[in-house]
């Protein structure tokens, strides 16, 4: 086998069925924006009272002033890719335990009112369109579930 043929090639364990089961905490700033998220399909940052910089997802401490933020803002479901890329090898969702059907969007979004950027699918991938700058919107989940997948994925607008 050539290298070009052996970086293809996909090893796979079969490790039978198992199941791990998992509990954290995502803390109270997590909480809240999952909680708003699931409830009411809003979406919020937290805003450093120093900078002005609004952090989606929410954080307690600002990363450049380093001070405690408090103040919840509310962000749009609407934004703009900051970062993309098409996804054309196959991954097994870890949210899911199914692979992804390829090729599929991957994006970091600036919604509308934040200053950082939030990494999701995007339901495009098509080269012409997946760009930096382009509008998209969050498409949420009808059953959500307090997940950051409650986003099911971003859409081109
Ligand atoms: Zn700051």
């Amino acid at each position: 086998m050539d290298k070009k043929e052996a970086d293809k090639e996909l090893l796979a364990i079969d490790s039978g069925d198992m199941f791990q089961p998992y509990r954290w905490s995502v803390g109270k700033y997590g909480s809240k924006f999952l909680l708003e998220l699931k409830e009411n399909k809003k979406l919020f940052g937290v805003k450093c009272p120093k900078c002005g910089r609004v952090y989606v997802p929410p954080r307690k401490v600002c990363g450049r002033c380093f001070v405690a933020m408090y103040e919840f803002v509310p962000v749009s479901d609407e934004g703009e890719i900051v970062v993309c890329a098409i996804i054309e090898f196959g991954f097994v969702d870890p949210e899911t335990g199914k692979q992804r059907p390829v090729p599929y969007g991957y994006v970091f979004v600036k919604l509308d009112g934040a200053d950082t950027a939030l990494p999701h699918f995007l339901d495009s991938a098509d080269p012409e369109k997946v760009k930096v700058g382009a509008r998209v919107k969050a498409v949420f989940e009808e059953n959500r579930k307090g997940s950051i997948m409650d986003i099911k994925h971003f859409t081109l607008i």
